[in-house]
C-alpha cells in the first residue's frame, strides 16, 4: 500500500523517540520532510588517490596498509594510525576513540579512508576520517556518489544515510507530477549530470510553490479590512515646507504611491527598495503623518536599538513641529518608563511608536494602529511581520529595504507585495572612492586618517571581530581601538560593538553624531542605518570576511554629506578569486543593483538578501543564485497554475506542488 508522505517519521524502521527528537531539530517530522532533506553535496568515491598525490586541503579517498598505531599526548590525547601505500605515509588521527576502534585498526590490515587532508608539521594527516578495514585485499571501489547531508549534533552522516536509504524501500505515491521518484534519486544518484537536471526541475517546482503561496497570501489580504486614510489636513505639505532639502523625484513618486495605497480600506503591503542613502526614512514619515491625520497610530520597527534610536531622532525632528507625539520603546528601557510608554500607547497619546522587536510583545497594545512601518525588512522574518500585524485590525504595512535585488527575483520573493523603488540618490552626494589594499601600509593609513580628522571630518574603522580569537585570524575591534588610541592620542576615539549595553551603544552613537568623537572603531553594528553626514572615511579590516552586500551597506555609512568620501577595503593576501572579484566589484561600482547582480553571479544571493541569517527564504532545492534564470518561467507557470480550473490536471498538480513544498517550512510557506 502506498505510504502517506505526510505521515509521521516514526513509521520508518529504527526511528524511536530519541532519534525522533534529534530529527525534529532538523525540521524533520514527516516522511516527506526526510525525503526533502536533500544532500548538500556528494562525495565522489569512485577513485582512490595515491598517497603521493595528496595535497593539503583535498578531500580524498585513499587506501593503504596499517603500519602501526599509537596513542599520543599532544595538546589532547589522540590515536594516531600510520598508513602507507608504498608511495608515501599518511596518518589517521582520532581524538575520540575507543578500545574496539584501536583493535580494529591493527597493523597489517588494509584501510580505506575518506576525509580532508591536512599537514601536521611535515606529516600528512586526516583527522576523523570515515574508514573501512579489510583483512583481504579489498575489491575495487564502487562507482558511488555518497550523499553528504546537513545534519545536527548526535546524528552522524552514516546514520542519516541509512535513514534515507530506508526511504527507497517505501511505496511512494506514483500519481503524475509527483516528485517522489526524483527526490529518491537525489538520495542515491549515480550520475552528476542527472542530479543537476533533476535539481533544476525540482527547484522550479519549489519556487512555483513559493510564488503561489505568496500570491494567495496577497489575495487573502485584499479581502481584509484596513482603515482607509484619504487626503486630509495637509500636514504632509507642512513637513515638505519645513524640510531643509527637496525630495528627489524618486522619493516623490514613492510617497505618492504609498499615500494612494493608504487611501484604500484594504491593507497595503508595499515594499520600498532603495539603495543605502537614497532617503527611505522620510518617505516613511509622510506615511506616518497621514495615519496621524486620521487619529490613528503608527508603529515603526527597526532591526537594532541603534537604528530605532536614530529613527526616533529623525521622526521627532520632522514630526514634533507638527504637534505629533513620537516615542521610543526598546528592551533596554527601565520597567517604569516602559510602563509609562505602554500606557500612553494604549490610550492613544503616543501617535508614532518607534522600537525594535520589543514592539512585538503581547503587552504592547495600541489604541488604534493603522500603519506598521518595518525598516530593513531583510533582518526580520516574515513570521515577525505577521506578529505585528495581529496587533491591530490589519494595519497597512510599509516595508523598507536597502538590499536591492534584481527585478525578477523581487517579483518572486516578494510576490505578495507591491514594490516601489527609489532609484535615485539625493542631489549633491559625492561619489565614494573605494580602495582595496592587500597589504595595507599601516603608517600611511594612520597618517591619512590623522589628516582627515584634523580637517574636522570623521571616520569609521570597522572590524569583523570584537575581541581577538584563536580560530579566526582577523584584527579585532578591541585591538584596533587600542592601536589607534595609542597612535592617534590627539583625537577622541570611541569603541562600539554589539556586546555593549544598549544604552552605552546609543550614547556612543549620539556622541559620534554630535562630533564629540572623531573616530569610531566599530564592528559591523554600524552596518545598517547609521547616518552621520560628517563622516567621510571608512576603513574596513579583513574585508575578505564580509559579503558584498554587507560591504556595500557599510560603505554606505560614508558619502552622506557634501564632502568627498573614501572607503578602504583592507584584506589579507591570499584571498580567494571570488573574494577578489567581490572586492573589485565594490571598487568599480557604487550602484547597489549592479552589485546585487554581481553578487548573484559570484555567490548566490544568500548574502545580498541577508536571508540566510534570518532564515526567511530557506529553500530546500532552489538556490537563488543558481536558479535566478528560472524566475520568468516560475512566474509564467505559477500564474497558469493559479488560474487553472478547479477540476483540471493543472489544479491537481498544484495540489501536489503545495503539499510537497509549501507545508515543509511553516515559517515561510504556510498559506
Ligand atoms: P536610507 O535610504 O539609507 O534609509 P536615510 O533615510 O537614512 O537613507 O537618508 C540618508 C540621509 O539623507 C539622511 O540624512 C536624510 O535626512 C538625507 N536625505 C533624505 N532625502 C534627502 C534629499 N532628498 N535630499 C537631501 N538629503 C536627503
Ligand atoms: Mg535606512
Amino acid at each position: 500500500m502506498a505510504v502517506d508522505p505526510q505521515g509521521s517519521i516514526t513509521q520508518l524502521k529504527g526511528v524511536g523517540p530519541k532519534l525522533q527528537e534529534t530529527l525534529e531539530r532538523l525540521g524533520i517530522y514527516r516522511l516527506l520532510d526526510l525525503l526533502i532533506h536533500l544532500p548538500s553535496r556528494y562525495q565522489d568515491r569512485s577513485q582512490l588517490t595515491p598517497l603521493s598525490e595528496l595535497r593539503a586541503g583535498d578531500e580524498c579517498f585513499v587506501e593503504g596498509e596499517i603500519m602501526g598505531s599509537k596513542i599520543t599526548f599532544g595538546r589532547s590525547r589522540s590515536l594516531e594510525v600510520l598508513v602507507s601505500d608504498g608511495s608515501r605515509d599518511l596518518r589517521l588521527r582520532f581524538f575520540h576513540f575507543n578500545k574496539s576502534q584501536q583493535r580494529i585498526l591493527a597493523a597489517g590490515r588494509t584501510v580505506r579512508a575518506f576525509g580532508t587532508v591536512a599537514f601536521i608539521g611535515r606529516n600528512l594527516a586526516i583527522a576523523h576520517p570515515e574508514y573501512q578495514v579489510f583483512d583481504e585485499p579489498p575489491p575495487p571501489p564502487k562507482a558511488e556518489l555518497v550523499p553528504i547531508y546537513p545534519t545536527t549534533q548526535g546524528l552522524g552522516q552514516a546514520r542519516l544515510r541509512n535513514l534515507t536509504k530506508a526511504l527507497q524501500h517505501l511505496d511512494w505515491p506514483n500519481a503524475p507530477g509527483t516528485p517522489f521518484a526524483q527526490l529518491l534519486y537525489l538520495h542515491q544518484p549515480d550520475d552528476l549530470g542527472r542530479i543537476d537536471e533533476i535539481s533544476q526541475g525540482l527547484a522550479l517546482d519549489e519556487l512555483c510553490a513559493y510564488y503561489v503561496v505568496m500570491k494567495r497570501r496577497a489575495l487573502k489580504r485584499r479581502k481584509e479590512q484596513a482603515i482607509g486614510l484619504p487626503q486630509k489636513d495637509g500636514l504632509g505639505r507642512k513637513l515638505l515646507d519645513n524640510l531643509a532639502f527637496e525630495l528627489t523625484r524618486a522619493q516623490q513618486r514613492v510617497v505618492r504611491e504609498t499615500l494612494l495605497d493608504l487611501q484604500q480600506n484594504v491593507p497595503m503591503l508595499r515594499l520600498v527598495q532603495g539603495d543605502v542613502g537614497s532617503g527611505k526614512t522620510i518617505v516613511a514619515a509622510f506615511a506616518a503623518i497621514r495615519s496621524v491625520e486620521h487619529g490613528c497610530q503608527t508603529a515603526v520597527m527597526a532591526p537594532t536599538e541603534l537604528l530605532a534610536e536614530q529613527h526616533q531622532l529623525n521622526f521627532r525632528q520632522w514630526l514634533e513641529p507638527l504637534g505629533i507625539r513620537v516615542a521610543l520603546l526598546t528592551g533596554q528601557m527601565t520597567a517604569k518608563s516602559q510602563r509609562q510608554t505602554l500606557a500612553a500607547v494604549g490610550n492613544g497619546d503616543i501617535q508614532v511608536l518607534i522600537g525594535t522587536h520589543a514592539l512585538f510583545q503581547d503587552k504592547v497594545v495600541f489604541h488604534k494602529l493603522a500603519l506598521a512601518i518595518i525598516d530593513e525588512q531583510h533582518r526580520f522574518g516574515v513570521h515577525q511581520r505577521m506578529a505585528l500585524q495581529s496587533k491591530g485590525l490589519s494595519p497597512h504595512q510599509l516595508v523598507m529595504t536597502a538590499t536591492p535585488i534584481p527585478r525578477t527575483l523581487t517579483m518572486t520573493l516578494y510576490a505578495d507585495m507591491d514594490v516601489s523603488v527609489i532609484d535615485e540618490l539625493p542631489k549633491g552626494r559625492q561619489p565614494i572612492t573605494t580602495h582595496t589594499a592587500a597589504q595595507p601600509n599601516r603608517p600611511e593609513l594612520i597618517e591619512r586618517v590623522s589628516r582627515v580628522l584634523s580637517q574636522g571630518q570623521q571616520a569609521y574603522w570597522v572590524c569583523t571581530l570584537i575581541e581577538p580569537s584563536d580560530e579566526i585570524d582577523a584584527l579585532a575591534a578591541e585591538e584596533a581601538f587600542a592601536m589607534l588610541s595609542q597612535q592617534l592620542p590627539q583625537f577622541r576615539i570611541a569603541l562600539l560593538h554589539g556586546r555593549m549595553k544598549g544604552e552605552d551603544k546609543v550614547e556612543v552613537m549620539r556622541a559620534f553624531k554630535a562630533g564629540e568623537y572623531q573616530l569610531l572603531v566599530a564592528t559591523t553594528v554600524v552596518e545598517v542605518g547609521v547616518d552621520v553626514p560628517n563622516a567621510t572615511h571608512m576603513f574596513i579590516e579583513n574585508a575578505e570576511r564580509l559579503g558584498l552586500a554587507q560591504l556595500h551597506q557599510l560603505r554606505g555609512r560614508v558619502g552622506r554629506g557634501s564632502l568627498a568620501s573614501r572607503c578602504f577595503l583592507l584584506f589579507k593576501p591570499g584571498v580567494s578569486q571570488t573574494g577578489q572579484q567581490r572586492l573589485n566589484a565594490l571598487r568599480e561600482s557604487q550602484d547597489g543593483f549592479y552589485l546585487a547582480e554581481q553578487d548573484l553571479k559570484l555567490r548566490g544571493p544568500g548574502d545580498i538578501l541577508g536571508t540566510r541569517q534570518s532564515g526567511e527564504q530557506s529553500f530546500r532545492i532552489a538556490d537563488l543564485g543558481e536558479h535566478a534564470h528560472l524566475m520568468p518561467q516560475v512566474i509564467k507557470r505559477s500564474e497558469a497554475l493559479l488560474n487553472a480550473p478547479s477540476q483540471s490536471a493543472d489544479a491537481a498538480y498544484l495540489e501536489v506542488l503545495l503539499n510537497t513544498w509549501a507545508s515543509a517550512d511553516t515559517q515561510h510557506l504556510s498559506v
